[in-house]
């Protein structure tokens, strides 16, 4: 924190000028708790000053490997980053006072009282755990969440495992010497351009995935259509024989209304002749 000694001339520049930058708040790091994590094989807890807080030790005491703390909880997938090889080399590997440990955890707690991230908390815990099987998992305040969740929140308030949040040894000799294509990879994370970023590769990947599936249903209709075609011809044939079966019947009824009619008249005129042949008789 700067301390200025307010001069009486600069103090209404000062207030005018605090009154024109708008309050986005703040989000900072609380805590760090580390458990199992690299040489860390005792529960550690550091407590972070809100202004500034230095870690000093000898030569390899670990002061990198909180910073690596830090970058893994936020979920830094690549073991070259965490200066490791495979991603279990983050689980304390044992020295001559203590045996390996079968799992690694950080905790890492977040002040989230100016709601900088947008969940209903005024402290934030990103969690990660990892076992020997390679079992891994994400925690946001407890429950169960995916890697994309993490980086997505704290996205939110442009903070991230590659952002310039954990600036470590020789990265900033790195940022000078990278490519242009690194260098906006980096600027993109500073200037919040990365939620969107997530979410556009996400919206990309779905359109992928969507196209997949349109090719999949056009390739089905392609072998379906010729058998469409056949299914169509004994369709047409079968409401062709419907409406043949139905004039037949309708002729079928005109034909013996007409022979009905016939023999009827027929049988009146026998009945009116053997009646009259009768009165004859009588
Ligand atoms: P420097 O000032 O030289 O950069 P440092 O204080 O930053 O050193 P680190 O690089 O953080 O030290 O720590 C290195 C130490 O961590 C080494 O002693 C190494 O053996 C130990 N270490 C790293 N990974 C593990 C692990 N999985 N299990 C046990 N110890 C580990």
């Amino acid at each position: 924190m700067l301390n200025v000694r307010r001069q009486p001339d600069i103090i209404t520049k000062l207030d005018q000028f605090s009154a024109s930058v708008e309050y986005y708040g703040y989000m900072y790091l609380e805590k760090l708790e580390i458990q199992g994590f690299k040489s860390f094989a005792k529960n550690t807890t550091l407590v972070f000053n809100r202004e500034l807080t230095t870690i000093v030790g000898p030569n390899g005491s670990g002061k990198s490997n909180i910073a690596d703390a830090v970058r893994w909880v936020l979920g830094e997938q690549s073991a070259k980053t965490l200066r490791g090889k495979k991603s279990d080399d983050v689980i304390f590997a044992g020295s001559d006072k203590k045996g390996r440990l079968g799992f690694a955890q950080v905790d890492l707690y977040l002040n989230n009282q100016d709601n900088l991230l947008n969940l209903d908390y005024d402290q934030i815990i990103v969690s990660r755990k990892i076992d020997r099987n390679g079992e891994s998992e994400y925690l946001l305040n407890g429950s169960k969440v995916r890697l994309l969740d993490v980086q997505l929140l704290l996205a939110q308030a442009n903070f991230g495992q590659k952002t310039y949040s954990v600036i470590g040894q020789g990265m900033i000799d790195s940022i000078l010497t990278s490519s242009a294509a690194e260098r906006k990879e980096f600027f993109d994370e500073a200037t919040g351009v990365k939620q969107f970023q997530i979410k556009k590769d996400q919206a990309i990947s779905k359109l992928d995935h969507a196209k997949e599936n349109l090719a999949q249903s056009e390739q089905i209709l392609a072998e379906l259509e010729p058998r469409l075609k056949s299914l169509q011809r004994q369709v047409n044939k079968l409401e062709r024989r419907e409406s043949l079966e139905q004039e037949l019947k309708n002729l079928q009824n005109d034909y013996y209304s007409f022979l009905l009619s016939n023999l009827n008249l027929d049988l009146n005129k026998k009945n009116i002749a053997f009646e009259a042949a009768k009165n004859k008789e009588i």
